[in-house]
């Protein structure tokens, strides 16, 4: 079976285009691959304060195919799409966003790769014009970012691709609470292939991602992969050191040969300079600090609410 996991937050218009959608796509997929079996499609509403629940809960009960999830409150994209990972049953799990801005016209082609042994398929935005400016240059310098810290990265892979029963559980077992699930699911060495596509305009509404949202993902995405920054600290600290110590030697040798030295400029630019990289390396620390305060809680990433189900006919 293939189960498809949508994490919907304020998705109310975008919920009908998203069902004849994947409906149109599996009939596509079924053709092509006349071995798949059923299909069930896994809603996770992540608190919205529009009418998705409704929206999506009323499809389950319409739908023998269709499972409505509702977390709590709204807990992010991450632990919403992991909530709907986790409730999935099929032995092929596809993720894709609620806005259709991944073509999921490349589903049939993941199906494929998964039956010739692909264990995980990446979908990768080949183009991403469909995206702002904005977002492009952001996402391209944070690659790069990622890439000079020795994370491995995908680049352009969102959330949307399709994972196997293997991996499916090996994330069960991770149980991490800062999640950056695109380059954890890559971590895991499974044979894995990739399919590109063109990313395409949010179909309806606006993105639930804020600035402020991107950058947290952002930040986990390098804390949870990397001690690099940590590391860097320690040998800028080491460099400025030896070169302090130099100056030290320097300041005595002029004070014994009896040369005075105004020292303001020189020593307010050491004060600011040695305060200013300080700030940085507590700040960096007290990152991976918080991090690791909240990972020793194992705080659940995500509380359900309720499940809605097809109301099967009694006997
Ligand atoms: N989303 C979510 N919780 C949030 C924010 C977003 O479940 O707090 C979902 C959203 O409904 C969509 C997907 O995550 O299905 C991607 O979000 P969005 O389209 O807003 O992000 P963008 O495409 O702009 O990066
Ligand atoms: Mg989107």
């Amino acid at each position: 079976m293939v189960s498809f996991v949508v994490p919907c937050f304020n998705e109310a218009a975008n919920i009908a285009p998203l069902l004849a959608a994947l409906d149109r796509v599996w009939a596509t997929a079924r053709q092509e691959n006349p071995g798949l079996r059923g299909c069930e499609i896994v809603l996770v509403d992540d608190g919205s304060t529009d009418a998705t629940w409704a929206l999506i809960a009323d499809a389950a009960t319409r739908r023998p195919d269709t499972v409505a999830i509702r977390l709590s409150r709204n807990f992010g994209h991450q632990p919403a799409l992991l909530a709907g990972l986790m409730a999935a049953t099929g032995d092929a799990v596809i993720s894709l966003d609620a806005d259709l801005q991944d073509d999921i016209a490349v589903i049939p082609r993941m199906l494929a790769a998964h039956l010739r042994g692909d264990e995980i398929v990446f979908g990768v935005r080949e183009d991403r014009s469909a995206d702002t400016a904005f977002k492009r240059i952001t996402a391209q310098g944070y690659y790069r970012l990622l890439a000079a810290l020795g994370v491995d990265v995908l680049h352009n892979h969102a959330d949307f691709r399709l994972m196997g029963r293997k991996s499916i559980e090996a994330l069960r077992q991770h149980g991490e609470a800062n999640l950056y699930l695109r380059g954890l699911i890559r971590s895991f060495g499974f044979r894995s292939s990739v399919v590109s596509y063109a990313r395409l305009p949010r179909c309806r509404g606006e993105s639930g991602y804020t600035l402020r949202r991107m950058l947290l993902l952002a930040l986990d995405g390098i804390t949870s992969f990397s001690v690099r920054p940590l590391r860097w600290i320690f040998y800028l600290g080491l460099v400025i050191s030896v070169l302090a110590f130099g100056y030290i030697l320097y300041a005595v040798f002029m004070a014994l040969t009896g040369a005075t030295v105004s020292g303001w400029a020189s020593l307010v630019v050491s004060i600011y300079l040695i305060g200013g990289i300080q700030i940085m390396g507590i700040g960096i620390l007290g990152e991976y600090l918080g991090r690791t305060y909240m990972e020793t809680k194992r705080r659940p990433p995500f509380l359900i609410d309720e499940v809605q189900r097809h109301a099967k006919p009694g006997p």
